[in-house]
C-alpha cells in the first residue's frame, strides 16, 4: 500500500536552501490518495531479477526489496522523497553500470559492484541485519 506519495506532484529540483515547488499541474488530484503499488521483477546483474514497487498511475519505482531479506526490507527511492535533501547515501555500489552523467563526489564509499556489509556497515546496522536474518 502506498500512501500519499508526495513524488506524485511534478516537482523541480530541491535542495535544503531552494525547497521544492510544484513544476507543473498535479499528476495525482489529492495527497492521501491511497493505491496499491504495481510490484515487477526487473532484470539484474546477479542474474536473480530485483523487485520493484510502482506507482500504477505514473509508473515511478517507489522501492525495491533488499536482495536476501525477502519482503522484510525494502529500499526506498530517495528521489522519491519530499525532503530528499535530508537523507544522504552511505555507499554507492553498482557504479560500474552508473551513466556517465551521474558524478560522484568521492564523499562515500563507491563500489563497482556490491560489497561486504561488514566492512561498510555500520555497527548498529550490522546488529539489526543480525536480528533480521534470522525473520527471513
Ligand atoms: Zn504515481
Amino acid at each position: 500500500m502506498v500512501i500519499g506519495l508526495p513524488s506524485t506532484i511534478a516537482k523541480i529540483p530541491a535542495s535544503i536552501n531552494s525547497p521544492a515547488k510544484p513544476a507543473g499541474p498535479t499528476l495525482v488530484p489529492t495527497i492521501g490518495h491511497i493505491v496499491d503499488p504495481e510490484l515487477v521483477t526487473v532484470p539484474s546483474e546477479s542474474g536473480k531479477g530485483q523487485d520493484l514497487a510502482r506507482c500504477p498511475t505514473c509508473g515511478v519505482f517507489v522501492w525495491s526489496l533488499y536482495g536476501g531479506a525477502g519482503s522484510l526490507v525494502k529500499c526506498v527511492k530517495a528521489g522519491t522523497l519530499d525532503q530528499a535533501w535530508k537523507v544522504q547515501p552511505d555507499v554507492h555500489i553498482y557504479t560500474r553500470s552508473k551513466r556517465s552523467f551521474f558524478v560522484l563526489d568521492g564523499s562515500v564509499p563507491e563500489f563497482e559492484e556490491y560489497y561486504k556489509r561488514e566492512v561498510v556497515w555500520r555497527e548498529d546496522s550490522l546488529k539489526r541485519w543480525e536480528k533480521l536474518i534470522h525473520a527471513i
